[in-house]
């Protein structure tokens, strides 16, 4: 649906409804899709993405001015053709029906879960990984045999014009539609009785579409923001570290959901380690302005933020390095702040940019202390040699996902579930966790020859009294 043409608001609204009507009657006619159709939309899925890849990928970097072609396709493109292989691979485990135990009160049964389609879900996705938060849902919700509707941002609207024709042509819209608009569509599509809602964006849109959906009680999946924080230990090697935190960070220039936020250093290394990483994205980054490798900033509301930010902490007396950017091209250099204000934006908000406060600490309690004041955040990264001290960091504070010694790839794992906790976001998907997650997990009882409870009674007689005093005597011992 295209809304950059003069379309009335209120077609437009009908057109999401008919579409979504559509969808859910089917899902309320027919039976759960078979492993043959889920295998086959998935491989439609790859061929989409293998057809229109130099397509995605243009789309994408005319969308944000630039954004580095290796970028789109190995973190776009590449996770996706991952995940839905995965997919592909195991979905026939997935299926099947787990057997579950039936107590002897029970007997004679046999008890299994089934795991079923929900139904329709919606999909929000945000402007960052535009391809990959909008498709990399969409692999999970078909494996586990739903219908789709997605709404892509409004941030990047020729990928997501071209998402919407790429989609049109390989799914029949029962199966998987687009709608595109801005906030006003992305408000009435929340809004509608979804059997599930993923929305993955922002905290404080997060906080609207859960309170949208409530109305419904569809239920979501809210994949948020928020400051993702790096401990680096005494033990590890600056240096080291220094490159591995650019990596993470400067990608995309900072605009990852799980890019590491800011980094708490032992005092004494504060200097070394922010000059350790501007010697580092040096060498990642020779040049800012013409480098393809280096992505822009999204919007010129999003570069102004971003430049009020630096500006602000420079004014409070902070020390800010960095190459010069390219404000003509909307690209920051990878910059480092210490001495970045505590009242100040880089350390109140999630900065989602290429600049990275590093904050000194005496000890790791103070470190520890330093992130559990905040928000519970998406992602954690600890650099330690030592277990012990690993394991520490991991059990003094909670955050969505943890990579240690490194950042990021942790999101990469087709094997574990990704997501937030608490402000961070709720509920995980990817891979398996992905399956369940769009699932109804539906238990099923069956009886066999007799029924002991009906011949029991009523009326209850003294075997009944007598059994549940032998239950009774058995659920009270340990
Ligand atoms: P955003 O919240 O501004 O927008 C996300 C989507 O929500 C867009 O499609 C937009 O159209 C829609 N939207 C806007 N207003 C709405 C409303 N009232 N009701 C329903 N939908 C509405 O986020 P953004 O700026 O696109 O993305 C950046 C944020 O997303 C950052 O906070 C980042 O950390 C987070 N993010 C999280 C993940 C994750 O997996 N946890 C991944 C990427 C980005």
């Amino acid at each position: 649906m295209n809304t950059h043409t003069a379309e009335p608001q209120h077609t437009m609204l009908a057109e999401i409804a008919r579409r979504f009507e559509l969808q859910r009657t089917l899902t309320r006619s027919g039976p759960a899709p078979t492993l043959a159709q889920r295998k086959h939309a998935l491989d439609k899925l790859r061929r989409m993405l293998l057809t229109h890849q130099a397509a995605f990928t243009t789309a994408i970097s005319e969308d944000f001015g630039n954004r580095s072609a290796d970028e789109t396709r190995m973190l776009e493109i590449g996770l996706l053709m991952s995940a839905a292989r995965n997919a592909r691979k195991n979905l026939h485990r997935w299926m099947k029906a787990r057997r579950r135990h039936v107590d002897i009160a029970f007997q004679p049964a046999k008890a299994w879960v089934r795991h079923e389609p929900l139904g329709v879900i919606g999909i929000i996705a945000p402007w960052n990984y535009p391809l990959f938060l909008s498709l990399g849902p969409l692999i999970d919700v078909i494996a586990a045999g739903n219908r789709a509707m997605i709404k892509p941002s409004e941030l990047t609207p020729r990928l997501s014009e071209l998402l919407a024709q790429a989609i049109a042509e390989t799914f029949d819209e029962t199966e998987v539609t687009v709608i595109n608009g801005g906030p006003d569509v992305a408000q009435a599509f929340s809004g509608l009785p979804f059997d599930h809602l993923i929305f993955t964006g922002s905290t404080t849109v997060g906080r609207i579409v859960m309170q949208t959906a409530a109305a419904n009680l569809t239920p979501v999946t809210l994949e948020l923001g928020g400051k993702s924080p790096v401990i680096l230990c005494d033990d590890f090697d600056v240096t080291r570290a220094a490159e591995s935190i650019a990596f993470g960070k400067f990608l995309n220039a900072g605009q990852t959901c799980i890019a590491p936020d800011y980094v708490l250093v032992p005092e004494h290394k504060v200097e070394a380690f922010a000059h350790a990483v501007i010697a580092h994205v040096g060498k990642s980054y020779p040049e800012i302005a013409g480098n393809d490798d280096y992505t822009s900033i999204v919007s010129q509301r999003h570069y102004d933020r971003l430049a009020a930010a630096i500006a602000e902490a420079q004014a409070a007396g902070a020390t800010v390095l960095a190459m010069p950017g390219a404000p003509e091209v909307r690209k920051i250099a990878p910059t480092v702040v210490i001495g970045a204000p505590a009242d100040g934006v880089l350390m109140r908000e999630e900065i989602f940019g290429p600049v990275l406060p590093v904050i000194g600490y005496k000890t790791i309690e103070e470190a520890l202390a330093f992130i559990n004041g905040r928000d519970r955040p998406l992602a954690l990264y600890a650099f330690s040699k030592e277990r012990n001290m690993l394991d520490r960091i991991l059990d003094g504070a909670i955050s969505g996902g943890v990579t240690l010694n490194g950042t990021l790839l942790h999101a990469g794992q087709d094997g574990m579930a990704f997501g937030g906790v608490g402000p961070s976001g709720t509920g995980g998907y990817h891979g398996y966790d992905g399956f369940l997650r769009f699932s109804h997990a539906r238990s099923v009882l069956k009886i066999g020859f007799v029924n002991v409870f009906e011949k029991l009674g009523p009326p209850w007689g003294g075997l009944a009294r007598w059994i549940t005093a032998v239950l009774e005597w058995r659920s009270s011992r340990g």
